[in-house]
């Protein structure tokens, strides 16, 4: 009832601002992702039918942002979804809302990943089967930062997600998380191994402006081995226990995931395994995915026993209160379930 009023007063105030709805998506409007190759892009979503990643500048050199452009590339973009035309890359893309979407030029979600070595060997990663693990065309990205954060395109509030290849072993990788911390940036998502211990992740957990999510897909060496192709499950887990050790009490910053991978991992025993794992291991909240090779492979025919994986895992999650995330492509299966079942009453 309460929400019901909320969201009507919300419409008002809106339409009031001669605003209306369309069908759009928050990096659509402001996002903006520093990929690897010297690539600029919109997002890094690709598990729907139009692949995403859509590309803003394919020649970044790296050392000085034309704002400019960018922001004329995204105003096109935006201007075309207003009038009801999404570009063919969002196809699909299960991120397309019906909403009102601010008119402001500014990015609200910054993704870094233009770094792609690696101290892992994931099975599932895209860059480990393409052979493209490399620390070519690495650039410093702290100026890039106070450029947009001096032209106020970013501000404290805007969220940034530090990925890679391993976001830690990137050469300024400290020096950068110690920056957006001074600059009073206070949610920040890193995607790690594990593997480097990194003092500068955890002073963000500690003050509480930062989280950190780390892919183990198993419940013991031997298996971790076998998928991370890496000797290092022991060192991972000692290091989610210190990272969980810094973080707030009642806080859920440090998040442990598993990725569904085709003949590795994907039944329930494993899983299982790996929720008993995490409860043991004091963590709080935790993620699930699929491999995206596997994924494309089955396309939109998602086989009945990956539904019941996603659902076994929700179910565990509810049994043992842990706050559970449904990744991409494990919301597609998990959205596709709903639906089903609500076209079948
Ligand atoms: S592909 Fe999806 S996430 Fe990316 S901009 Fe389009 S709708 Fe948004």
């Amino acid at each position: 009832m309460f929400n019901k009023i909320g969201k009507f007063c919300s419409d008002i105030q809106h339409f009031l601002k001669g605003r209306k709805k369309y069908v759009s998506c928050h990096w659509l409007e402001h996002g903006i992702v520093f990929d690897h190759a010297n690539i600029i892009r919109v997002c890094c979503e690709q598990s729907h039918e139009g692949k995403g990643r859509y590309v803003l500048d394919d020649k970044f050199n790296g050392i000085w942002l034309d704002i400019n452009k960018i922001n004329s590339e995204k105003e096109i973009l935006r201007l075309k979804a207003r009038n009801g035309q999404i570009p063919e890359s969002c196809k699909g893309c299960q991120f397309l809302k019906n909403d009102y979407w601010d008119e402001g030029i500014y990015f609200s979600h910054v993704l870094l990943t233009h770094w792609t070595n690696c101290n892992t060997r994931c099975v599932y990663c895209p860059a480990v089967r393409d052979n493209a693990l490399n620390d070519e065309n690495v650039y410093n990205i702290i100026p890039i930062i106070d450029q947009l954060f001096d032209a106020k395109m970013i501000n404290e509030d805007t969220y940034f997600s530090v990925a890679g290849g391993e976001a830690t072993i990137y050469p300024e990788f400290d020096k950068l998380i110690y920056h957006l911390l001074t600059l009073g940036i206070h949610n920040i998502n890193f995607n790690s191994s594990g593997i480097k211990y990194s003092h500068s992740i955890e002073q963000a957990i500690k003050e509480n402006k930062g989280e950190i999510v780390i892919s183990i897909d198993s419940a013991t060496a031997y298996l971790y081995n076998k998928i991370k192709g890496t000797n290092t499950f022991h060192l991972v887990i000692d290091n989610i226990k210190r990272y969980i050790q810094a973080q707030q009490i009642g806080e859920k910053k440090v998040i442990v995931k598993f990725i569904l991978v085709k003949g590795y991992n994907d039944n329930n025993k494993e899983l299982l395994d790996w929720f008993m794992l995490c409860k043991k291991l004091g963590v709080k909240k935790l993620a699930v995915d699929i491999d995206i090779a596997w994924f494309n492979e089955f396309s939109y025919k998602i086989p009945d026993y990956v539904t019941d994986l996603v659902l076994f895992a929700k179910d565990m999650a509810k049994i043992n209160n842990l706050d559970l995330h449904l990744y991409d492509r494990a919301a597609i299966v998990y959205n596709s379930y709903k639906k089903k079942k609500r076209n079948t009453f």
